[in-house]
């Protein structure tokens, strides 16, 4: 390892946490494994693996319904792990909190429900130039069936939202500004407080995707100030298929359902059918309970951390991978945000981003290659797509050292 490795490197023991996590002990291509895509999707600690086993083992039944030992097990601790995420987003209240398979369905909620009881003809939906597609087609498409118009806030040359034109777009007419908490595809940590204070001066409402944010930062939903949050279990540490959205209780007390079955009602007849109150009226049908308590030992997983030394050590790997980079030489950053999530997005002059991706894979080290779901963003900034090593608190020097030596073949190999 080089001298120029940062002082901070000491202070955090990823080697420990990396202990926690039984996948990253394998080989992969016949080097071990350098896994560097958790922006994607992150590895799962033997604590999440353990809840979800035990949960299947000792307590599988279905929530809320029979009245038997076994589904009043399982239902407390699904609701359990309910207050466990209000409480790690500081949620008012738990009723706030709705399951839903991630961050994608989170956000078609608040587009079928709210949107279309609130977005009529002549509106505006204000989103960015940085969004996943998940925080775009859902107002695009919803944009088109109220006759709303749909309007994009660009970013500046380091990949940063400009808040002085989102200031220009913002009036009477807007009734939603749809904003990435952080960037997944250059990092760019949003200044989302200030962002929904502007929004809400217009009356407009603020749903914020936190997809990848809440796997980094502490989020706190009240000094945040927006009217709905969603993010996704997996990329936190928690299993695929569960996620949630907060939203304000008034507007979700007053949202039509999105869903309808069971579980979201109160009473049916044929003559009418009547709601369940919140969070249940937005949960139709048997929900993924496992996932819920998943989800709900991966913030406790995180909760045992020191957050904030993490955090640092995110940062001080992303330093030492911009170090690394300049010495290498060929590598073009892609964005070079402020604030940002630990994320470093790059091109290899004269390499397309999918042949550098098979190469690196080829040598174990697992990045990703492409759009990453950012098309409108790769084609504002005219290139096909990016290589993206993202990393998390399990993640080593010595591991961007590998990242580089592999880069280095790459570069022989492609150049
Ligand atoms: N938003 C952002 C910023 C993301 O990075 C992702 C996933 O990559 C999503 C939304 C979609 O998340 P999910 O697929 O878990 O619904």
């Amino acid at each position: 390892m080089s001298a120029a490795q940062p002082a901070q490197r000491l202070e955090f023991d990823a080697a420990a946490v990396r202990g926690d996590f039984p996948i990253l002990q394998q080989a992969v291509n016949g080097r071990q494994l350098v896994y560097l895509d958790n922006a994607a999707t992150s590895q799962k600690p033997s604590a999440v693996i353990d809840a979800v086993d035990d949960y299947y083992r000792s307590c599988n039944a279905n929530v809320h319904r029979a009245a038997h030992a076994l589904s009043g097990r399982a239902t407390e601790a699904f609701e359990a792990a309910r207050r466990t995420l209000a409480d790690f987003i500081n949620s008012p209240a738990a009723e706030e909190v709705i399951w839903v398979r991630g961050t994608t369905e989170g956000i078609n909620l608040v587009a079928a429900s709210w949107g279309r009881a609130n977005i009529g003809s002549g509106d505006k939906i204000i989103v960015t130039q940085l969004e996943h597609h998940a925080n775009i087609v859902p107002w695009q498409l919803l944009a088109q069936q109220q006759g709303a118009e749909l309007l994009v806030v660009p970013i500046t040359a380091s990949g940063e939202l400009d808040l002085q034109v989102l200031q220009t777009l913002l009036d009477k007419r807007v009734k939603l500004v749809a904003v990435g908490h952080a960037s997944n595809a250059l990092g760019t940590l949003n200044p989302v407080a200030d962002i929904v204070a502007m929004a809400h001066a217009v009356g407009a409402k603020v749903l914020v995707d936190g997809a990848q944010a809440a796997p980094h930062w502490p989020v706190d939903v009240q000094a945040l100030g927006c009217d709905f949050y969603a993010f996704s279990a997996h990329k936190m540490f928690g299993p695929t298929g569960i996620g949630v959205l907060w939203g304000r209780r008034e507007l979700l007390d007053a949202m039509p359902p999105y869903q309808s079955g069971g579980e979201m009602i109160e009473r049916v007849s044929f003559s009418g059918t009547t709601f369940n109150a919140l969070p249940y009226k937005f949960e139709a049908g048997t929900p993924n309970i496992a996932g819920a308590i998943g989800m709900a030992a991966a913030v406790k997983y995180l909760q045992s951390l020191d957050r904030a030394a993490a955090l640092e050590h995110e940062s001080a790997l992303l330093e030492y991978t911009l170090q690394q980079a300049a010495a290498l030489g060929a590598i073009e950053r892609i964005g070079a945000p402020a604030q940002a999530a630990s994320i470093f997005s790059f091109n290899i002059a004269g390499a397309h981003p999918a042949d550098v991706g098979t190469l690196l894979d080829q040598q174990g080290v697992a990045v990703r290659a492409g759009h990453h779901c950012a098309q409108p963003l790769m084609e504002y900034l005219h290139i096909p797509g990016t290589v993206r090593a993202s990393f998390s608190i399990y993640n080593t020097f010595e591991e961007v050292d590998l990242l580089f030596a592999a880069l280095e073949k790459v570069k022989g190999l492609l150049l």
